[in-house]
């Protein structure tokens, strides 16, 4: 919850009144429990522990914090009391954060909404994926290939004419390069000729 936006101005709470089913979060897993209505210990121990960092936050107590953020809110069962922060906006919806309003009723056909967070599939990283494409990267050649690694970038960046597998390191910015046979034993004999400079 954020309800500490008088301190933090980056703390915003969240922009303008949810629609209702992104709002129940955990408690809508228990609506379709007929004993739902022991959420309410729960909602109490909730609130109180919010209350109590606010009144820590602002210096002050949890009878003043509850008495700035209390309010009533429209809910299908009638008026429900919780605790509101409000940033008022001029020409815009003002931004409310919310506790609570949720009324602890059962209900029997309560949809759970159980969106699966949308995750990124790991990426396989760039060096295998090019290692499996298996061409060397300096000539194209399948034959057997192998990986010449640099430890810094900046061993590429010497002034005079630079071997191609150089100019190919330098120009993609990798430490790495796919190489097969012939042109790794090129890059081995240029090595010692180079670190002499
Ligand atoms: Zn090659």
């Amino acid at each position: 919850m954020a309800f500490d936006q008088d301190r933090n101005p980056h703390h915003r709470p969240v922009k303008g009144p949810p629609p209702a089913e992104t709002r129940l979060g955990q408690a809508q897993y228990y609506l379709l429990a007929a004993d739902v209505y022991r959420w309410q210990r729960l909602n109490w121990v909730m609130s109180t522990s919010m209350l109590k960092t606010l009144a820590a936050k602002h210096s002050s107590t949890v009878t003043k914090m509850a008495r700035k953020h209390r309010v009533k809110t429209e809910t299908p069962h009638g008026l429900r009391r919780c605790f509101e922060a409000r940033i008022e906006r001029e020409g815009r919806s003002p931004l409310v954060a919310r506790f609570g309003g949720i009324p602890l009723k059962r209900q029997e056909w309560a949809a759970i909404n159980d969106r699966s967070p949308s995750r990124e599939p790991h990426p396989r990283r760039e060096l295998i994926t090019r290692l499996l494409h298996g061409k060397c990267e300096v000539c194209s050649s399948a034959d057997d290939v192998y990986v010449h690694q640099v430890a810094r970038l900046t061993d590429l960046a010497k002034p005079g004419p630079q071997p191609e597998w150089i100019r190919i390191m330098a120009k993609r910015r990798r430490k790495t390069l796919v190489v097969c046979r012939t042109c790794y034993d090129t890059i081995l004999s240029d090595l010692p000729h180079r670190s002499k400079q």
